[in-house]
């Protein structure tokens, strides 16, 4: 298996509820590793420049004024297959989908205020690590 790295987010809805530790847990026991992280909160401008893929989209407002509203905790995690690896224990972006056992659907409070972001591919992994991280803060 490949060792893979990928971006997470600990999203603020987590961080306002002080439920970090409990989704870093999940993340750790699912066999990934925290390479990088750091506590930040997004200005609406840097959220909207994350989420620039979604912004034809109709819950564009409603996610960028989200994820700019308090602080969220962006990670790099490493691991084997990383990328899938942690898009299943995430679970489905809407929780009333999501299975038993992952963080979103035991932390989730809806399809937006869903607690977790990872990325989707490795493409969107290299480029959303770059867009908080810089090399030398990545120590695996
Ligand atoms: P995922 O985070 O599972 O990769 P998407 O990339 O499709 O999901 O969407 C990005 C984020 O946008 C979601 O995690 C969620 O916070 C928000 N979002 C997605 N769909 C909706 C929706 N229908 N209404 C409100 N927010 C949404
Ligand atoms: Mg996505």
């Amino acid at each position: 298996m490949a060792l893979e790295r990928t971006f997470s987010m600990i999203k603020p809805d987590a961080t306002r509820r002080n439920i970090t530790g409990k989704v870093l847990a999940k993340l750790e026991d699912a066999g990934l590793r925290v390479v990088a992280q750091k506590r930040i909160h997004m200005s609406l401008a840097q959220a909207e420049g994350f989420y620039a893929v979604h912004k034809e989209r109709p819950f564009f407002g409603e996610l960028t004024e989200m994820m700019s509203s308090g602080p969220t905790i962006v990670q790099v995690l490493e691991g084997d297959n990383a990328i899938a690896r942690n898009r299943e224990v995430m679970g489905a972006t809407n929780p009333a989908e999501a299975d038993e056992g992952t963080i979103r659907k035991e932390f989730a409070l809806s399809i937006g205020e869903n607690t977790v972001h990872g990325s989707d591919g490795p493409d969107t992994a290299k480029q959303e690590i770059a867009y908080f991280f810089s090399e030398t803060e990545i120590v695996g």
